[in-house]
């Protein structure tokens, strides 16, 4: 008797692996499908600053699947990180970006100073050539390398404290602006703030929504905040939802502001639409 359940156990077992393995491959294949036939979409996230004047924008990837519509990166991030395709794939979104704002100066509708922020995957920021493709991407498309911010989160850079510093200052070099993605989240050390070259600090959303809730969380946004500015640091607070986090957020004397209440993440053709007729 126990032989057979250790047998079907097996069995089981040995089927739901490979179910596994078959829908990464699966998946894997459509990924390579999605880039070749261009599924993958950008949208554009504003950043105002106190006057609530635009400064920037944040590329968010999706993917348009001809079955399932439009997926978040949620759905499909981890599998491009597992199979590599990241790669590949972040390289085509940063050429695009680059097409994007020559366009958007053709047409007038970028301002000076605007910078668009990219986020760096783990994988990414450890290529051997990572900084040589950057630079080629970013010009080859048309804009400029000062145009540009990397973000990236502090799991990354403290993986390797080392690397990520002498990586960060190469980047820097160029003229691209850093930014530490999702702070708070992670191994959080107001000291990394100090020992790494970036210019931006993005407070992670759970602490913004908690905002006017919770006592607790006003007192660490404020603790990085002057932390922050001590070290010359701009600080963005990411994920404002309501009229109330925005307004503690200004209290705190965050530089910069990101969120639904201000507005949602759109698709280039909106965006320029929307802002051309608004004004900016
Ligand atoms: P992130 O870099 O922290 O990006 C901000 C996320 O917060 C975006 O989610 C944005 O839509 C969302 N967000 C902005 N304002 C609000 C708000 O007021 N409330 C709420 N609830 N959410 C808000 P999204 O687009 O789903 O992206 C999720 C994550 O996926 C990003 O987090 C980033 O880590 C990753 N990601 C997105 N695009 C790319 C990409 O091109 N490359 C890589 N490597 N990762 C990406
Ligand atoms: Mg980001
Ligand atoms: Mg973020
Ligand atoms: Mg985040």
């Amino acid at each position: 008797h126990a032989k057979e359940n250790g047998r079907n156990g097996y069995a089981f077992y040995h089927r739901s692996m490979s179910m596994a393995v078959e829908k990464q491959q699966n998946m894997e294949n459509e990924l390579h499908r999605a880039l070749a036939q261009e599924e993958f979409r950008i949208h554009y996230q504003p950043l105002v600053n106190v006057t609530g004047a635009v400064v920037g924008f944040e590329a968010l990837i999706r993917w348009q699947h001809p079955e399932k519509g439009l997926l978040p990166p949620v759905e499909f991030i981890p599998s491009l990180e597992v199979s590599g395709m990241i790669v590949p794939v972040s390289n085509w979104l940063l050429a695009k970006c680059s097409h994007q704002i020559a366009e958007w100066k053709t047409a007038g509708f970028w301002q000076d100073g605007w910078y668009l922020s990219i986020n760096i995957s783990p994988l990414q920021f450890y290529q051997a050539d990572m900084i040589h493709t950057l630079q080629q991407a970013i010009l080859d498309g048309g804009a400029e390398l000062t145009d540009i911010c990397l973000e990236i989160t502090e799991t990354v850079a403290v993986e390797n404290i080392e690397f990520a510093k002498s990586r960060l200052q190469s980047i820097r070099e160029l003229g691209v602006i850093i930014a530490l993605d999702d702070f708070g989240t992670g191994y959080s050390s107001l000291g990394y703030l100090k020992d790494l070259p970036i210019n931006i600090v993005k407070i992670d959303r759970s602490f913004i929504q908690e905002l006017g809730a919770q006592n607790n969380s006003r007192s660490i946004v404020e603790a990085v905040a002057s932390i922050a500015q001590a070290y010359d640091l701009k600080v963005i607070a990411e994920g404002i939802e309501t009229k109330e986090q925005l307004a503690i957020a200004h209290e705190i004397g965050c530089h910069m502001f990101q969120g639904f209440y201000i507005e949602r993440p759109q698709e280039p053709k909106q965006l320029q639409g929307d802002y051309l007729s608004k004004g900016l």
